[in-house]
């Protein structure tokens, strides 16, 4: 049986006598706000090129049909009330939701926006400076296309320059292989790894315009539409991969660029790939952020409001064995359900040493 059938038949199964909630209220989830995190809105997933990132994006009718879907369950909200609730720890009285795009894709602009707006459903939208007005393809997306446009072509050169696939991830394919070197190597060494893969298999193809990240004058015509404007860092290193120099030039520098454009202070912060640990959430208090929002359920107990959940979607997020939207496996996805069979496994902890290191470079900043 397939993951996506197995899921679609636990949530029938659970719809039916209601255990989602039940499960929901167990788990937690229906006590603390569910915020979803978006990164690509397409007009249709056909109308995508077969090298494109897959599970980054949603169409915008299913984009319409979930938020539809939370709506009529939740309360819409902004990231700020949700921040202002954290802090005071009043208790929310009734469910609320809050929507959330990472990456700064222009499609969101594009046709996501409209959907928000007719609808007047709140959002934020965490953005990578660095690439704002370029014409350059994300390193994801770069990686990504090396990777998937001749995948056994891409095993051979990445044993040839010595990333050897471990076996379990290459068996999964591109996108696992990229997941998996984003996840454990430093931005330095991934621009290596592409540069050799572009010499060994030829250049990366032209970015297509759909995957373009926004332009400046974009990202303040969201601010004036009400979306809120947060930091995903400069150039989307994974944090925890990353020295701590490093670390506090990418939060400092987006920051600011992000405030000299829309004349605004920014408040809230994504973690590129959701990779935190205590020296990088220290670092993102002394770098002035109120709020930061992680990809998994682990909390830092010193600092809750810097490692707030999301919950992730896509097109495939919650379609029914025949492919169709299915109201019981959103159910179960937005109160945890199935959190309970896959847990996140990375270390949120850091040696004492790391983190003396971060907090003494937080203090030179200071
Ligand atoms: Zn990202
Ligand atoms: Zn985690």
């Amino acid at each position: 049986m397939s993951r996506a059938s197995l899921k679609a038949g636990v949530g029938a199964a659970l719809a039916v006598t209601a255990a989602d909630r039940l499960i929901g209220a167990l788990t937690g989830m229906r006590r603390v706000p569910l915020i979803v995190g978006y990164h690509r809105v397409v007009d249709t997933l056909a109308s995508e090129p077969p090298t494109a990132t897959p599970a980054m994006s949603v169409s915008v009718r299913t984009f319409a049909q979930q938020l539809d879907w939370i709506g009529r369950r939740y309360r819409f909200v902004t990231l700020d009330e949700i921040g202002a609730r954290l802090l005071s720890g009043e208790r929310w009285t009734e469910p609320v939701a809050a929507v959330t795009f990472d990456d700064g894709y222009r499609d969101v602009y594009h046709y996501a926006l409209p959907v928000l707006t007719r609808r007047g459903i709140p959002a934020t939208m965490f953005v990578i400076t660095d690439a704002i007005g370029t014409s350059s393809l994300l390193t994801h997306d770069r990686l990504h296309l090396l990777l998937a446009r001749d995948w056994p072509s891409a095993c051979r050169a990445l044993a040839r320059i010595g990333v050897l696939p471990a076996r379990g991830k290459a068996a999964r394919g591109p996108f696992a292989m990229m997941r998996f070197l984003l996840g454990t190597r430093s931005q330095r060494e991934i621009a290596h790894v592409i540069q050799m893969l572009e010499h060994l298999l030829g250049p990366a193809d032209a970015a297509p315009e759909s995957l373009l990240p926004l332009a400046w004058d974009m990202v303040r015509a969201l601010d004036r539409a009400g979306i809120t404007i947060g930091s995903h860092t400069h150039t989307h290193p994974v944090l925890t991969n990353e020295d701590h120099a490093h670390v506090v030039e990418e939060l400092v520098t987006s920051r600011a660029a992000i405030e000299r454009e829309i004349g605004a202070p920014v408040r809230h912060f994504a973690y590129p790939d959701g990779g935190f640990d205590t020296a990088v959430v220290s670092a993102v208090a002394a770098a002035g952020y109120g709020f930061a929002y992680t990809t998994c359920r682990h909390r830092d107990p010193d600092h809750p409001e810097l490692t707030i959940p999301r919950r992730f979607l896509w097109e495939n997020s919650c379609l029914d064995a025949r492919g169709r939207f299915s109201p019981s496996v959103m159910g179960c996805l937005t109160n945890g359900v199935y959190d309970l069979a896959v847990s996140c496994r990375r270390r949120h902890r850091v040696d004492a040493e790391r983190l003396e290191r971060h907090e003494a470079a937080a203090r030179a900043i200071g």
